[in-house]
């Protein structure tokens, strides 16, 4: 199995096209390397996004706030911005897992995942 570090976002997206189906994105790891663990994805080449520069920011704009895709759980958690003004989402970075699966599991891939089971 080949594991690539892209540096940007188009590097990501050229490997994904390149190998098809057979390439998928890594962030935390915490799902995907239980389901190939478990034979459930069988991936020839795993593109990890976390080296991305960007990716791990959240981003406070006049108008919006941007949560990059390689933001965890516990960034989030831990971000004083989105404590005093989004404590619902902060709430929620609290309620995944504990200490170390928010150290490392990405909000944007659990938006992408399917129920794999009952937390
Ligand atoms: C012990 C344990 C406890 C857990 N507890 C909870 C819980 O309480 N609540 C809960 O909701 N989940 C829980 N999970 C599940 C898991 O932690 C979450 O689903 C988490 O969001 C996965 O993040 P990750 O970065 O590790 O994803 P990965 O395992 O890296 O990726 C998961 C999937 O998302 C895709 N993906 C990753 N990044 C992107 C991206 N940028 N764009 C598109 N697709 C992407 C991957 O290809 C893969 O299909 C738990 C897992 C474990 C092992």
């Amino acid at each position: 199995m080949d594991y690539l570090f892209p540096t940007t976002v188009a590097q990501a997206i050229a490997i994904l096209s390149e190998r098809g189906g057979r390439a998928r994105l890594i962030a935390g790891g915490t799902d995907l390397m239980v389901a190939i663990h478990e034979g459930k994805i069988d991936a020839e080449t795993l593109v990890d996004i976390t080296r991305i520069p960007g990716l791990d920011q959240i981003a406070v704009g006049d108008e919006w706030v941007t949560v990059g895709a390689a933001v965890t759980f516990e960034m989030l958690r831990e971000s004083a911005y989105l404590r005093a003004c989004v404590p619902a989402l902060v709430d929620a970075a609290r309620s995944v897992g504990a200490a170390p699966i928010q150290a490392m599991a990405t909000w944007w891939s659990r938006w992408r995942w399917r129920p794999r089971r009952a937390w």
